[in-house]
Protein backbone atom coordinates (compact mmCIF):
# COMPACT_ATOMS: atom_id res chain seq x y z
CA UNK A 1 0.00 0.00 0.00
CA UNK A 2 2.20 1.96 1.23
CA UNK A 3 4.34 1.43 -1.76
CA UNK A 4 2.28 2.84 -4.39
CA UNK A 5 4.77 4.89 -5.72
CA UNK A 6 4.58 8.37 -7.58
CA UNK A 7 6.08 6.59 -10.66
CA UNK A 8 2.81 4.70 -11.19
CA UNK A 9 0.87 7.79 -11.90
CA UNK A 10 -0.15 8.13 -15.55
CA UNK A 11 1.58 10.88 -16.93
CA UNK A 12 -0.67 13.66 -17.34
CA UNK A 13 -0.22 16.77 -19.75
CA UNK A 14 3.13 18.61 -19.42
CA UNK A 15 2.39 21.92 -17.19
CA UNK A 16 6.02 23.69 -18.32
CA UNK A 17 6.02 24.01 -22.02
CA UNK A 18 9.23 25.46 -23.86
CA UNK A 19 9.23 27.76 -26.66
CA UNK A 20 7.31 25.80 -29.90
CA UNK A 21 10.48 27.50 -31.78
CA UNK A 22 13.46 24.95 -32.39
CA UNK A 23 16.35 25.41 -31.24
CA UNK A 24 17.72 25.65 -34.95
CA UNK A 25 14.82 27.75 -35.64
CA UNK A 26 16.05 30.21 -32.59
CA UNK A 27 19.16 31.00 -34.04
CA UNK A 28 18.10 31.83 -37.08
CA UNK A 29 16.01 34.29 -35.93
CA UNK A 30 19.24 35.42 -33.21
CA UNK A 31 21.21 35.25 -36.81
CA UNK A 32 18.66 37.47 -39.04
CA UNK A 33 17.47 39.97 -37.02
CA UNK A 34 19.42 43.45 -36.46
CA UNK A 35 20.66 44.31 -32.98
CA UNK A 36 18.25 47.65 -33.09
CA UNK A 37 15.30 45.40 -33.84
CA UNK A 38 15.69 42.61 -31.25
CA UNK A 39 16.67 46.11 -28.85
CA UNK A 40 13.30 47.34 -29.85
CA UNK A 41 11.49 44.35 -29.63
CA UNK A 42 13.01 43.87 -25.92
CA UNK A 43 11.85 47.42 -25.09
CA UNK A 44 8.50 47.07 -26.37
CA UNK A 45 7.37 44.12 -25.05
CA UNK A 46 9.08 44.95 -21.28
CA UNK A 47 7.11 48.13 -21.76
CA UNK A 48 3.57 46.27 -22.01
CA UNK A 49 4.81 43.90 -20.00
CA UNK A 50 5.39 46.09 -16.97
CA UNK A 51 1.73 47.34 -17.48
CA UNK A 52 0.78 44.48 -17.70
CA UNK A 53 2.34 42.53 -14.30
CA UNK A 54 0.06 40.20 -13.23
CA UNK A 55 1.69 37.01 -11.94
CA UNK A 56 -0.81 34.39 -12.06
CA UNK A 57 0.33 31.18 -10.30
CA UNK A 58 -2.29 28.37 -10.90
CA UNK A 59 -4.56 29.28 -8.38
CA UNK A 60 -6.75 25.88 -8.14
CA UNK A 61 -4.35 24.30 -5.53
CA UNK A 62 -3.74 20.95 -7.54
CA UNK A 63 -4.54 17.77 -5.62
CA UNK A 64 -2.89 15.29 -6.88
CA UNK A 65 1.29 15.63 -7.16
CA UNK A 66 1.41 15.11 -11.11
CA UNK A 67 1.72 18.32 -11.29
CA UNK A 68 5.08 18.88 -9.31
CA UNK A 69 6.33 16.09 -11.38
CA UNK A 70 6.06 16.33 -14.83
CA UNK A 71 8.62 16.97 -16.62
CA UNK A 72 10.90 16.27 -13.88
CA UNK A 73 12.04 12.74 -13.12
CA UNK A 74 11.41 10.85 -15.61
CA UNK A 75 13.28 12.99 -18.26
CA UNK A 76 16.52 14.14 -16.15
CA UNK A 77 17.59 16.56 -18.96
CA UNK A 78 14.51 18.29 -19.01
CA UNK A 79 14.81 20.64 -16.54
CA UNK A 80 18.45 20.39 -15.66
CA UNK A 81 19.48 23.71 -16.28
CA UNK A 82 16.34 25.12 -17.15
CA UNK A 83 16.68 28.66 -15.71
CA UNK A 84 20.30 28.58 -16.02
CA UNK A 85 20.21 28.91 -19.41
CA UNK A 86 18.66 30.76 -21.75
CA UNK A 87 17.48 29.54 -25.69
CA UNK A 88 15.00 31.65 -26.19
CA UNK A 89 16.07 34.80 -28.75
CA UNK A 90 17.35 37.69 -26.34
CA UNK A 91 20.46 39.45 -25.14
CA UNK A 92 22.89 36.45 -25.52
CA UNK A 93 26.45 38.08 -25.02
CA UNK A 94 27.70 35.08 -26.78
CA UNK A 95 25.79 35.67 -30.32
CA UNK A 96 28.22 37.82 -32.35
CA UNK A 97 26.63 41.29 -33.21
CA UNK A 98 25.45 41.62 -36.83
CA UNK A 99 28.66 43.29 -38.03
CA UNK A 100 30.10 40.03 -38.75
CA UNK A 101 26.83 38.54 -40.30
CA UNK A 102 25.56 37.87 -44.09
CA UNK A 103 22.76 41.03 -44.47
CA UNK A 104 19.42 38.88 -44.99
CA UNK A 105 17.18 41.62 -43.93
CA UNK A 106 17.47 44.91 -46.28
CA UNK A 107 17.54 46.99 -43.29
CA UNK A 108 20.06 47.64 -40.93
CA UNK A 109 21.87 50.32 -38.52
CA UNK A 110 21.89 52.84 -39.51
CA UNK A 111 19.12 53.15 -42.36
CA UNK A 112 15.83 54.33 -43.40
CA UNK A 113 13.25 53.05 -41.17
CA UNK A 114 9.84 52.14 -41.89
CA UNK A 115 7.10 53.03 -38.91
CA UNK A 116 4.29 50.86 -40.61
CA UNK A 117 6.57 47.69 -40.93
CA UNK A 118 6.03 44.91 -38.35
CA UNK A 119 8.64 44.88 -35.93
CA UNK A 120 10.92 42.25 -35.85
CA UNK A 121 11.02 40.30 -38.92
CA UNK A 122 9.99 40.21 -42.01
CA UNK A 123 6.45 38.71 -43.04
CA UNK A 124 6.96 37.08 -39.29
CA UNK A 125 3.83 35.90 -37.64
CA UNK A 126 1.86 38.38 -35.76
CA UNK A 127 0.07 35.74 -33.71
CA UNK A 128 3.13 34.12 -31.99
CA UNK A 129 3.16 32.89 -28.93
CA UNK A 130 3.99 34.98 -25.83
CA UNK A 131 7.35 34.66 -24.83
CA UNK A 132 9.44 35.47 -21.77
CA UNK A 133 11.86 38.28 -22.32
CA UNK A 134 15.29 37.99 -20.07
CA UNK A 135 16.18 41.08 -18.25
CA UNK A 136 18.83 42.98 -19.71
CA UNK A 137 22.52 41.93 -18.39
CA UNK A 138 23.40 43.71 -15.33
CA UNK A 139 19.35 43.29 -14.17
CA UNK A 140 18.68 40.03 -13.17
CA UNK A 141 21.68 38.29 -11.70
CA UNK A 142 23.49 37.09 -14.68
CA UNK A 143 21.01 33.86 -15.27
CA UNK A 144 20.08 35.48 -18.29
CA UNK A 145 16.26 34.40 -17.63
CA UNK A 146 13.64 35.66 -15.13
CA UNK A 147 12.72 32.99 -12.16
CA UNK A 148 10.30 31.72 -13.92
CA UNK A 149 11.26 32.03 -17.41
CA UNK A 150 10.17 28.36 -17.96
CA UNK A 151 6.40 29.24 -18.34
CA UNK A 152 5.83 30.88 -21.08
CA UNK A 153 4.46 34.26 -20.91
CA UNK A 154 5.09 34.61 -16.91
CA UNK A 155 8.18 35.21 -15.84
CA UNK A 156 8.99 37.11 -13.38
CA UNK A 157 10.08 40.49 -14.97
CA UNK A 158 13.24 40.53 -12.55
CA UNK A 159 15.89 38.13 -12.24
CA UNK A 160 17.61 38.44 -8.31
CA UNK A 161 18.94 41.89 -8.38
CA UNK A 162 22.49 42.45 -9.22
CA UNK A 163 24.58 41.11 -12.54
CA UNK A 164 27.16 43.39 -10.21
CA UNK A 165 26.52 42.83 -6.72
CA UNK A 166 24.83 39.64 -7.65
CA UNK A 167 22.23 37.93 -5.37
CA UNK A 168 21.00 39.92 -2.65
CA UNK A 169 21.76 37.44 0.69
CA UNK A 170 19.31 38.09 3.31
CA UNK A 171 20.25 37.54 6.89
CA UNK A 172 19.09 34.21 7.84
CA UNK A 173 18.15 33.28 5.05
CA UNK A 174 19.15 30.30 2.30
CA UNK A 175 21.70 32.19 -0.50
CA UNK A 176 24.60 30.35 1.15
CA UNK A 177 24.06 27.01 -0.47
CA UNK A 178 25.30 27.25 -3.50
CA UNK A 179 28.40 27.26 -6.09
CA UNK A 180 31.03 30.05 -4.68
CA UNK A 181 28.89 31.84 -1.71
CA UNK A 182 28.92 28.39 -0.29
CA UNK A 183 32.30 27.66 -0.80
CA UNK A 184 32.95 31.22 1.18
CA UNK A 185 31.00 30.33 3.51
CA UNK A 186 32.00 26.88 4.71
CA UNK A 187 35.63 29.06 4.78
CA UNK A 188 34.46 31.99 6.52
CA UNK A 189 32.64 29.61 8.92
CA UNK A 190 34.96 27.48 9.82
CA UNK A 191 34.17 24.57 7.83
CA UNK A 192 36.85 22.63 6.33
CA UNK A 193 37.97 19.51 3.66
CA UNK A 194 37.40 17.27 6.05
CA UNK A 195 34.00 18.35 7.27
CA UNK A 196 33.24 18.46 3.72
CA UNK A 197 34.19 15.23 2.91
CA UNK A 198 31.83 13.89 5.77
CA UNK A 199 28.97 15.82 4.05
CA UNK A 200 29.27 14.06 0.81
CA UNK A 201 29.70 11.02 2.29
CA UNK A 202 27.00 11.17 4.61
CA UNK A 203 24.63 12.34 1.97
CA UNK A 204 25.81 9.39 -0.41
CA UNK A 205 24.89 7.00 2.67
CA UNK A 206 21.16 9.12 2.81
CA UNK A 207 20.70 8.79 -0.69
CA UNK A 208 21.19 5.07 -0.61
CA UNK A 209 18.73 4.43 1.62
CA UNK A 210 15.82 6.48 -0.21
CA UNK A 211 13.18 3.98 -0.47
CA UNK A 212 11.71 3.24 -4.16
CA UNK A 213 9.11 5.26 -3.70
CA UNK A 214 10.65 8.57 -2.26
CA UNK A 215 10.20 7.90 1.24
CA UNK A 216 12.77 7.21 3.99
CA UNK A 217 12.01 5.21 7.35
CA UNK A 218 13.05 6.05 10.81
CA UNK A 219 12.95 2.05 11.37
CA UNK A 220 13.13 0.09 7.63
CA UNK A 221 15.78 2.29 6.01
CA UNK A 222 17.80 -0.67 5.66
CA UNK A 223 15.39 -2.38 3.84
CA UNK A 224 15.46 0.12 1.00
CA UNK A 225 19.37 -0.78 0.77
CA UNK A 226 18.65 -4.17 1.16
CA UNK A 227 21.81 -4.39 3.58
CA UNK A 228 21.89 -4.69 7.65
CA UNK A 229 23.12 -1.00 9.06
CA UNK A 230 21.99 -1.23 12.82
CA UNK A 231 20.30 1.19 15.14
CA UNK A 232 16.80 1.15 13.59
CA UNK A 233 14.75 3.60 15.68
CA UNK A 234 12.22 2.64 18.24
CA UNK A 235 9.63 4.72 15.99
CA UNK A 236 7.61 4.07 12.81
CA UNK A 237 7.21 7.43 11.16
CA UNK A 238 7.68 7.43 7.11
CA UNK A 239 6.74 11.65 7.30
CA UNK A 240 9.73 12.14 10.08
CA UNK A 241 12.18 9.59 8.72
CA UNK A 242 11.43 11.30 4.75
CA UNK A 243 11.93 15.04 6.13
CA UNK A 244 15.28 14.16 8.44
CA UNK A 245 16.11 12.48 4.76
CA UNK A 246 16.09 15.60 2.60
CA UNK A 247 16.95 18.37 5.24
CA UNK A 248 20.66 17.90 4.67
CA UNK A 249 19.79 17.52 0.81
CA UNK A 250 18.37 20.20 0.67
CA UNK A 251 21.02 21.93 3.31
CA UNK A 252 23.61 21.64 0.60
CA UNK A 253 22.14 23.55 -2.03
CA UNK A 254 20.61 20.15 -3.86
CA UNK A 255 16.63 20.42 -4.97
CA UNK A 256 14.61 18.62 -7.50
CA UNK A 257 15.95 21.29 -9.94
CA UNK A 258 19.81 20.70 -10.38
CA UNK A 259 21.23 23.87 -10.75
CA UNK A 260 24.25 23.04 -11.98
CA UNK A 261 26.05 19.84 -12.75
CA UNK A 262 27.67 19.34 -9.13
CA UNK A 263 23.92 18.93 -8.00
CA UNK A 264 23.55 15.00 -8.02
CA UNK A 265 20.77 13.73 -6.10
CA UNK A 266 17.83 15.93 -7.89
CA UNK A 267 16.04 12.88 -8.70
CA UNK A 268 16.64 11.78 -4.69
CA UNK A 269 15.12 15.24 -3.98
CA UNK A 270 12.55 14.84 -6.33
CA UNK A 271 11.02 11.61 -5.37
CA UNK A 272 11.14 12.58 -2.01
CA UNK A 273 9.10 15.68 -2.55
CA UNK A 274 6.39 13.74 -4.02
CA UNK A 275 5.66 11.02 -1.72
CA UNK A 276 5.69 14.61 0.85
CA UNK A 277 3.31 15.88 -1.46
CA UNK A 278 1.34 12.94 -2.20
CA UNK A 279 1.05 11.63 1.24
CA UNK A 280 0.36 15.40 2.87
CA UNK A 281 -3.53 15.46 3.94
CA UNK A 282 -6.69 17.69 2.09
CA UNK A 283 -5.52 20.09 5.12
CA UNK A 284 -2.13 20.14 4.36
CA UNK A 285 -1.05 17.95 7.31
CA UNK A 286 2.16 15.74 7.38
CA UNK A 287 2.06 13.52 10.67
CA UNK A 288 2.27 14.49 13.82
CA UNK A 289 3.68 17.05 16.07
CA UNK A 290 7.16 16.26 15.29
CA UNK A 291 6.81 15.21 11.21
CA UNK A 292 4.78 18.31 10.58
CA UNK A 293 7.07 20.75 11.54
CA UNK A 294 9.94 19.07 9.97
CA UNK A 295 8.09 18.31 6.51
CA UNK A 296 6.96 22.19 6.97
CA UNK A 297 11.01 23.11 6.66
CA UNK A 298 11.54 20.73 3.95
CA UNK A 299 8.60 21.97 1.73
CA UNK A 300 9.58 25.55 2.53
CA UNK A 301 13.14 25.60 1.66
CA UNK A 302 12.61 23.33 -1.23
CA UNK A 303 9.79 26.28 -2.77
CA UNK A 304 12.29 28.97 -1.33
CA UNK A 305 15.57 27.38 -3.38
CA UNK A 306 13.75 27.18 -6.60
CA UNK A 307 10.97 29.47 -6.83
CA UNK A 308 8.65 26.68 -8.52
CA UNK A 309 5.65 27.62 -8.45
CA UNK A 310 4.07 24.35 -8.69
CA UNK A 311 5.46 23.11 -5.32
CA UNK A 312 4.37 26.66 -3.71
CA UNK A 313 0.31 25.83 -3.07
CA UNK A 314 1.70 22.40 -1.04
CA UNK A 315 4.44 24.63 1.09
CA UNK A 316 1.90 26.99 1.64
CA UNK A 317 -0.57 24.25 2.76
CA UNK A 318 1.66 22.98 5.01
CA UNK A 319 2.44 26.75 6.39
CA UNK A 320 -1.37 26.98 6.96
CA UNK A 321 -1.89 23.79 8.80
CA UNK A 322 1.15 25.04 11.45
CA UNK A 323 -0.83 27.99 11.74
CA UNK A 324 -3.90 26.32 12.26
CA UNK A 325 -2.03 23.90 14.92
CA UNK A 326 -1.20 26.62 17.14
CA UNK A 327 -2.50 26.23 20.87
CA UNK A 328 -4.57 28.98 22.53
CA UNK A 329 -0.77 29.78 24.34
CA UNK A 330 0.59 30.13 21.18
CA UNK A 331 2.97 27.57 20.96
CA UNK A 332 2.32 23.78 19.15
CA UNK A 333 2.19 19.75 20.44
CA UNK A 334 1.02 16.82 19.44
CA UNK A 335 -2.61 17.31 17.97
CA UNK A 336 -4.01 20.98 16.86
CA UNK A 337 -4.87 23.01 19.05
CA UNK A 338 -3.12 21.76 22.28
CA UNK A 339 -1.07 24.13 24.19
CA UNK A 340 2.55 23.62 23.30
CA UNK A 341 5.55 22.27 24.49
CA UNK A 342 8.79 23.54 23.49
CA UNK A 343 10.35 20.64 21.62
CA UNK A 344 7.62 19.88 18.96
CA UNK A 345 7.13 23.91 18.83
CA UNK A 346 11.14 23.96 17.90
CA UNK A 347 10.24 22.24 14.55
CA UNK A 348 6.90 24.48 13.95
CA UNK A 349 8.93 27.53 14.55
CA UNK A 350 11.92 26.54 12.21
CA UNK A 351 9.02 25.67 9.81
CA UNK A 352 7.44 29.50 9.79
CA UNK A 353 10.77 30.58 9.96
CA UNK A 354 11.52 28.75 6.46
CA UNK A 355 8.42 29.99 5.32
CA UNK A 356 9.25 33.54 5.91
CA UNK A 357 12.85 33.00 4.39
CA UNK A 358 10.69 31.73 1.01
CA UNK A 359 8.03 34.70 1.16
CA UNK A 360 5.29 32.31 1.72
CA UNK A 361 2.32 34.08 4.01
CA UNK A 362 2.60 33.66 7.26
CA UNK A 363 0.01 35.61 9.72
CA UNK A 364 1.49 38.26 12.31
CA UNK A 365 -0.66 37.25 15.00
CA UNK A 366 1.10 33.71 14.66
CA UNK A 367 4.07 35.29 15.07
CA UNK A 368 2.48 37.07 18.54
CA UNK A 369 1.68 33.89 19.31
CA UNK A 370 5.08 31.57 19.02
CA UNK A 371 7.12 35.03 20.99
CA UNK A 372 4.19 34.86 23.76
CA UNK A 373 4.77 31.20 23.95
CA UNK A 374 8.15 31.89 24.50
CA UNK A 375 7.89 33.81 27.20
CA UNK A 376 5.81 31.24 28.73
CA UNK A 377 8.32 28.58 28.98
CA UNK A 378 11.29 30.91 30.19
CA UNK A 379 12.81 31.49 32.88
CA UNK A 380 16.32 33.78 33.93
CA UNK A 381 15.62 36.58 31.94
CA UNK A 382 14.58 34.13 28.79
CA UNK A 383 18.20 32.68 29.00
CA UNK A 384 16.49 29.24 29.88
CA UNK A 385 13.96 27.62 28.62
CA UNK A 386 11.40 24.58 29.69
CA UNK A 387 9.15 21.95 28.10
CA UNK A 388 5.63 23.50 28.80
CA UNK A 389 6.36 26.26 31.32
CA UNK A 390 10.08 28.10 33.36
CA UNK A 391 9.43 26.42 36.47
CA UNK A 392 12.55 24.72 37.59
CA UNK A 393 14.73 26.67 35.15
CA UNK A 394 14.43 24.99 32.19
CA UNK A 395 17.12 22.51 30.97
CA UNK A 396 19.81 22.74 28.56
CA UNK A 397 18.26 21.23 25.83
CA UNK A 398 15.41 23.50 25.30
CA UNK A 399 17.51 26.57 26.58
CA UNK A 400 18.80 26.07 22.77
CA UNK A 401 15.39 25.56 21.08
CA UNK A 402 14.13 28.49 22.78
CA UNK A 403 17.35 30.70 22.12
CA UNK A 404 17.07 29.91 18.05
CA UNK A 405 13.96 30.80 18.48
CA UNK A 406 14.63 33.90 19.74
CA UNK A 407 16.90 34.59 17.07
CA UNK A 408 14.27 33.89 14.87
CA UNK A 409 11.29 36.26 16.03
CA UNK A 410 14.22 38.95 16.30
CA UNK A 411 16.56 39.17 19.53
CA UNK A 412 18.90 41.07 18.56
CA UNK A 413 22.92 39.86 19.60
CA UNK A 414 22.83 41.98 22.18
CA UNK A 415 19.68 40.59 24.07
CA UNK A 416 20.32 40.07 27.49
CA UNK A 417 18.59 37.21 27.99
CA UNK A 418 20.46 35.70 24.83
CA UNK A 419 24.35 36.76 25.86
CA UNK A 420 23.35 35.06 29.23
CA UNK A 421 21.50 32.00 27.52
CA UNK A 422 25.11 31.48 25.27
CA UNK A 423 26.52 31.91 28.59
CA UNK A 424 25.48 28.50 29.75
CA UNK A 425 25.35 26.66 26.89
CA UNK A 426 29.37 27.87 26.53
CA UNK A 427 29.29 25.74 29.74
CA UNK A 428 28.23 22.34 27.77
CA UNK A 429 30.56 22.80 24.86
CA UNK A 430 30.87 19.94 22.01
CA UNK A 431 32.31 16.98 23.59
CA UNK A 432 31.54 13.20 24.92
CA UNK A 433 29.19 14.90 27.83
CA UNK A 434 26.22 15.36 27.46
CA UNK A 435 26.00 12.82 24.42
CA UNK A 436 23.18 14.75 22.71
CA UNK A 437 23.01 15.53 19.21
CA UNK A 438 19.66 17.38 19.48
CA UNK A 439 21.16 19.89 21.89
CA UNK A 440 23.90 20.28 20.18
CA UNK A 441 22.01 20.74 16.36
CA UNK A 442 19.84 23.57 18.37
CA UNK A 443 23.26 25.12 19.92
CA UNK A 444 25.71 25.00 16.66
CA UNK A 445 23.02 27.24 15.38
CA UNK A 446 22.49 29.66 18.08
CA UNK A 447 26.34 29.90 18.01
CA UNK A 448 26.74 30.44 14.44
CA UNK A 449 24.54 33.34 14.65
CA UNK A 450 26.48 34.71 17.25
CA UNK A 451 29.77 34.07 15.09
CA UNK A 452 30.20 38.03 14.04
CA UNK A 453 29.71 39.72 17.90
CA UNK A 454 31.68 36.95 19.35
CA UNK A 455 34.19 35.12 16.70
CA UNK A 456 36.03 33.52 19.64
CA UNK A 457 33.12 31.80 21.20
CA UNK A 458 32.30 30.32 17.68
CA UNK A 459 35.96 29.15 17.04
CA UNK A 460 35.86 27.81 20.16
CA UNK A 461 32.77 25.90 20.02
CA UNK A 462 32.67 25.11 16.35
CA UNK A 463 35.98 23.42 16.18
CA UNK A 464 35.55 20.50 18.61
CA UNK A 465 32.36 20.05 17.52
CA UNK A 466 33.24 19.87 14.01
CA UNK A 467 36.20 17.67 14.97
CA UNK A 468 34.02 15.22 16.58
CA UNK A 469 31.63 14.82 13.98
CA UNK A 470 34.06 14.06 11.42
CA UNK A 471 36.26 11.89 13.79
CA UNK A 472 32.55 9.62 14.74
CA UNK A 473 31.40 9.45 11.94
CA UNK A 474 31.64 5.89 10.40
CA UNK A 475 33.61 5.18 7.90
CA UNK A 476 32.74 1.75 6.65
CA UNK A 477 35.83 -0.05 7.99
CA UNK A 478 33.67 -2.45 10.35
CA UNK A 479 33.99 -5.84 8.46
CA UNK A 480 30.31 -7.10 8.42
CA UNK A 481 28.47 -3.03 8.37
CA UNK A 482 30.54 -1.84 5.32
CA UNK A 483 27.12 -0.13 4.49
CA UNK A 484 27.44 1.95 7.68
CA UNK A 485 30.13 4.31 5.98
CA UNK A 486 28.82 7.81 5.71
CA UNK A 487 26.44 7.30 8.54
CA UNK A 488 26.64 7.94 12.61
CA UNK A 489 25.85 5.66 15.46
CA UNK A 490 23.36 7.20 17.53
CA UNK A 491 24.23 4.31 20.29
CA UNK A 492 24.44 6.01 23.92
CA UNK A 493 23.19 9.50 22.84
CA UNK A 494 20.45 11.15 24.66
CA UNK A 495 17.74 10.51 21.92
CA UNK A 496 19.28 8.09 20.12
CA UNK A 497 16.82 5.22 19.98
CA UNK A 498 13.80 7.21 18.75
CA UNK A 499 16.17 9.17 16.41
CA UNK A 500 18.12 5.65 15.16
CA UNK A 501 20.92 5.84 12.64
CA UNK A 502 18.95 7.60 9.95
CA UNK A 503 17.46 10.79 12.52
CA UNK A 504 21.06 10.97 14.13
CA UNK A 505 22.67 11.42 10.65
CA UNK A 506 20.60 13.35 9.63
CA UNK A 507 21.36 16.16 12.92
CA UNK A 508 25.24 15.07 12.32
CA UNK A 509 24.94 16.12 8.55
CA UNK A 510 23.01 19.49 8.98
CA UNK A 511 25.50 20.48 12.15
CA UNK A 512 28.16 20.09 9.42
CA UNK A 513 26.29 21.90 7.33
CA UNK A 514 24.96 25.23 9.45
CA UNK A 515 27.92 27.02 7.38
CA UNK A 516 26.08 27.72 4.32
CA UNK A 517 22.72 26.43 5.62
CA UNK A 518 21.26 29.52 6.88
CA UNK A 519 23.26 32.74 6.28
CA UNK A 520 23.95 34.19 9.95
CA UNK A 521 21.58 36.05 11.71
CA UNK A 522 23.57 38.92 12.72
CA UNK A 523 25.55 39.94 9.34
CA UNK A 524 23.98 42.44 6.97
CA UNK A 525 25.44 40.90 3.91
CA UNK A 526 27.94 38.54 3.12
CA UNK A 527 31.95 39.44 3.66
CA UNK A 528 30.52 42.24 7.07
CA UNK A 529 31.35 39.76 9.52
CA UNK A 530 33.06 42.43 11.75
CA UNK A 531 30.89 45.88 10.24
CA UNK A 532 29.14 46.96 13.53
CA UNK A 533 26.68 44.49 14.80
CA UNK A 534 25.59 45.90 17.64
CA UNK A 535 23.66 48.26 15.49
CA UNK A 536 20.96 45.46 15.42
ZN1 LIG B 1 22.62 0.37 5.01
Amino acid sequence: MAAKGVNSQPAGPALIRHSPFTEEEGLDLRRIIPAWIISGVIHVVLLSAFLLITYTVSAAAPDKVETIVENKIDDDESYRDKNLTNDEIGNDPDLPTNYNLDRIADVSVPGPVNPNENIGILNAPTDAPPQTVPPPPGFGGGQGGGVESDKPGTGALQGFAGGVGGQKLIPGGMGGRSGATREKMLKEGGGNTASEAAVASGLKWLARHQHQDGHWGLQDFPAANKCNCGNTSNHTDDFAGTGFGLLPLLAAGETHRAASKNNIYAKHVDKGLKWLCNKMGADGQMGGGYSHGICTIVLCEAYGLTADPNLKPFAQRAVNKVVDWQGPDGGFRYGPKQDGDLSVAGWHIQGLKSAQMAGLNVPRATIEGVDRFLTKVSADEGSRYGYTDGQNGGNYRLSAVGLLARQYMGWGPRTRGLTKGVEHMQKLPPGPNPRDMYYFYYATQVMHHMASVMPEAWDKWNVPMRDMLIKGQDNGTTADHRDQKGSWDPTGDALGAPLGRLGYTSLCLLTLEVYYRHLPLYRREIGSAKANPEKN
